[in-house]
């Protein structure tokens, strides 16, 4: 029986497993990592194309299953863990970077997403099935009305795509929403101007606040509307008109003042 509070919708439609293993593509080799296995969708599959995959669990019945599993037990490393805790780097081996995916327990992908943001340099590629609004949030552009902070966060250390559509059918039990498979391709730490994660979550916040506000508002708490013009940004407009490169300015020069004082 699914559990509820752990987010727990199994994946059923064999056409649907396919067309997320395809856009996985795990190859022999592959370090691979799933979080959420549950009763093994995609871990089935995946295991078999790829030899081996490492899986992250939090309901002890389920990793205990996966565990005992007659056919699939010696393909896998289980830990029985909370994701969002885990530590991503002690899976990494010879310098080969992972690729991570899973059906993910909604109610926690947020967090779960802002948790594996600070493993991008150790991570390959991702791809994750999600709230279909979720996806979009993730992957809008600026000037639309579904850009906000996790477009922000998500695109300042990935490229973000859509990839595949599900509905609530392919599901047991169906959610109540679409669903969608995001695929998140990290920058590389070259491409990204650094600024800390906390600082960047920072400035979104006050930017998103209050969305009919323009950033001589949402900002006043920590900048002038000269010092907004100073970064080329003019104070007169509204924070989804921002793009992820202006939030990225804003961000260093918030961090700039802080550490001068
Ligand atoms: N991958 C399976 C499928 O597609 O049928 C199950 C997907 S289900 C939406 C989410 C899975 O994540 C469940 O097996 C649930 O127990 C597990 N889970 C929930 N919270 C978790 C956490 N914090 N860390 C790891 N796994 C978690």
């Amino acid at each position: 029986r699914a559990r509820k509070r752990f987010g727990q919708n199994f994946l059923h439609d064999p056409q649907v497993i396919g067309r997320i293993v395809k856009a996985i593509a795990p190859k022999p080799n592959d370090l691979l990592v799933e979080i959420g296995p549950g009763l093994g969708a995609l871990t089935e599959p995946v295991a078999e194309a790829a030899g081996h995959l490492t899986v992250i669990e939090l309901d002890r019945d389920l990793a205990e299953r996966l565990v005992q599993h007659p056919t699939l037990a010696d393909k896998l490393t289980v830990h029985q863990a909370d994701a969002m805790k885990f530590d991503f780097t002690a899976l990494v081996q010879e310098g080969k970077k992972l690729k991570i995916f899973g059906n993910l327990p909604y109610n926690i992908s947020t967090p779960l997403l802002f948790h594996l943001f600070q493993y991008a340099d150790f991570i390959e590629n991702m791809h994750f099935m999600l709230q279909k609004e979720v996806v979009q949030r993730m992957t809008a552009i600026h000037g639309s009305k579904a850009f906000g902070r996790l477009s922000v966060m998500t695109q300042y250390y990935c490229e973000a795509m859509p990839v595949v559509e599900v509905g609530p059918g392919a599901f047991k039990p169906a959610p109540k929403v679409d669903s969608a498979v995001v695929r998140l391709l990290p920058r590389a730490v070259a491409e990204r101007a650094a600024v800390p994660a906390d600082v960047l979550n920072r400035v979104c916040l006050e930017a998103f606040n209050q969305r009919r506000k323009t950033i001589r508002n949402c900002f006043s708490n920590f900048a002038s509307a000269e010092q907004l013009e100073q970064l080329g940004l003019n104070p007169g407009l509204r924070p989804e008109q921002l793009a992820v490169a202006d939030f990225v300015r804003v961000a260093q020069w918030l961090q700039q003042q802080e550490s001068a004082v």
